[in-house]
């Protein structure tokens, strides 16, 4: 666009297409927005023509996960229950992405209020992974995902709470990040597990991701918890991994139901980058098993307490037939909420109740400490930590519905992440029985450029780029 030999509104025009295309089958997007687009882009469109000062994603084409609020677009967290509701402001995220110049094309698919690891919690249908028609594209960000990886999306946004967007990342062959806690506002993104939840970009190359991040992070005064931390994504960017060193965790790499395919990539892939002249240090990451426990307490307690609002006269679609408050609330939210979130809220409630309390969020609370203090020590050695990002490759559809647990040690080597607050990310290193495997790199608080500067250096040492699924 900036040689002039495209235009804002020819690129939409082409992604437009390309969805018509494709998206019959993958079904990333819950709904398009081609008239909002089509008129940013033609705003585009001018300031290229008149070469007036341009954005960072000046007239790019970007995907939006339906649970940040887009000004006068229906979002609804992928859940019947907010059907029909139109935010009336920008999440901040969005803003600044607005700023940038970025072209908002629709809304993707996602687990109900984005609790699951395979899109088939949303309130609305399955989204199917464009490697395999038969399989998920991971959870809950598997819209986002799945728009990137079939081409029918340049960027696109998720979030992550226990592994959102790496998960989906890797299932569908794309580069994902989740940021450091409080790294970007959470100010108008419909609230899971608010010490948890993450907002990140999906992309088809890491550079991408670090424009993206560049772009959203950084100190909001309408979210307490974002930081002031100097926001540096991009300098180091290409810096290598010559002197870094890279941990190992043998927690990670031999975790139950890895997939030795899984495993044969991942193990390769450290391999190159120590190559790249990186040097490889074990490291340990002893409570790894009971952070899986302690997130499902953590993330269904704050869910609970989260999706209260939801009642039918705060929020939510009411039901005109009840008779009483009590009936609008226990109609509102028995036909509004799927299994899933009703199985979140039970537990949390459960989790949170005098006599209870103690046993298990106070516990939960003290374990999530101790996997903080695990990651401390590593990053004692260590520079970044490397490893699978999912055990296993994209599995079919149905695979995993009737088996909460099954679902849940999805995110096994993701969610350590989010209980210590920090960045990681996920990007594609080859394959596994034709499906995508990807790989994770963990970094300390605040160091997505260190993260970011590994994963770079694996594109680099690898010639592995993230594609799109042909169709
Ligand atoms: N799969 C995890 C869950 O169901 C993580 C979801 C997420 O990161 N939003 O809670």
């Amino acid at each position: 666009m900036r040689r002039r030999e495209t235009t804002p509104s020819e690129l939409l025009e082409r992604q437009l297409a390309d969805i018509e295309a494709r998206d019959g089958e993958v079904h990333a997007y819950l709904r398009l927005t081609p008239k909002s687009a089509r008129a940013q882009a033609a705003a585009a469109d001018q300031r290229y023509a008149r070469g007036e000062p341009l954005g960072p994603l000046d007239g790019i084409p970007m995907a939006v996960k339906d649970v940040l609020c887009v000004d006068g677009v229906e979002t609804t967290a992928g859940s019947q229950i907010l059907a029909g509701y139109h935010p009336p402001y920008d999440a901040t995220a969005i803003a600044r992405l607005r700023a940038a110049g970025a072209v908002f094309v629709g809304m993707t698919n996602c687990d109900e209020f984005a609790m699951g690891s395979s899109t088939e919690n949303s309130g609305y249908f399955p989204t199917h992974n464009p490697w395999g028609l038969d399989r998920v594209p991971g959870g809950s960000s598997g819209g986002s995902a799945a728009a990137v990886a079939a081409g029918m999306a340049v960027l696109a946004l998720g979030t992550d709470t226990g592994g959102s967007i790496r998960q989906p990342a890797a299932l569908c062959g794309v580069v994902g990040m989740k940021p450091t806690y409080g790294r970007v506002s959470r100010y108008g993104l419909i609230a899971f597990a608010s010490s948890l939840d993450q907002i990140g970009p999906f992309t088809r190359s890491v550079t991408d991701a670090a424009q993206v991040m560049q772009v959203m992070a950084g100190r909001d005064p309408r979210d307490a918890t974002s930081a002031a931390e100097p926001v540096d994504m991009l300098s180091e960017l290409e810096a290598g991994v010559e002197g870094l060193r890279i941990g190992v965790a043998r927690e990670y790499s031999e975790v139950e139901g890895l997939e030795p395919g899984v495993r044969a990539r991942v193990d390769e892939a450290v391999l190159k980058l120590e190559g790249a002249g990186a040097e490889l240090v074990e490291v340990a990451l002893p409570h790894t098993d009971y952070g899986l426990a302690a997130y499902y307490i953590v993330a269904p307690a704050e869910a609970s307490s989260n999706l209260a609002r939801f009642d039918g006269i705060k929020y939510g679609a009411s039901d005109p037939n009840a008779q009483t408050l009590v009936e609008t609330y226990l109609r509102t939210r028995r036909q509004g909420f799927g299994p899933e979130v009703r199985r979140r809220i039970m537990l949390g409630t459960y989790a949170l109740s005098s006599g209870y309390y103690d046993a298990y969020y106070l516990k939960a609370q003290k374990v999530r400490t101790l996997v903080a203090r695990d990651f401390a020590e590593a990053f004692r050695d260590c520079d970044a930590i490397v490893s699978a990002t999912s055990p296993t490759v994209a599995f079919e559809l149905g695979a995993k519905t009737g088996d909460p647990l099954a679902m849940y040690l999805c995110d096994v080597l993701t969610l350590g992440g989010n209980l210590a607050g920090l960045p990681g990310i996920s990007l594609p290193c080859g394959e596994a029985g034709g499906l995508p495997v990807g790989l994770q790199v963990l970094a300390p608080q605040w160091r997505e450029d260190v993260a970011l500067r590994v994963a770079r250096a694996y594109e680099m040492a690898s010639g592995v780029t993230a594609r799109v699924a042909p169709a």
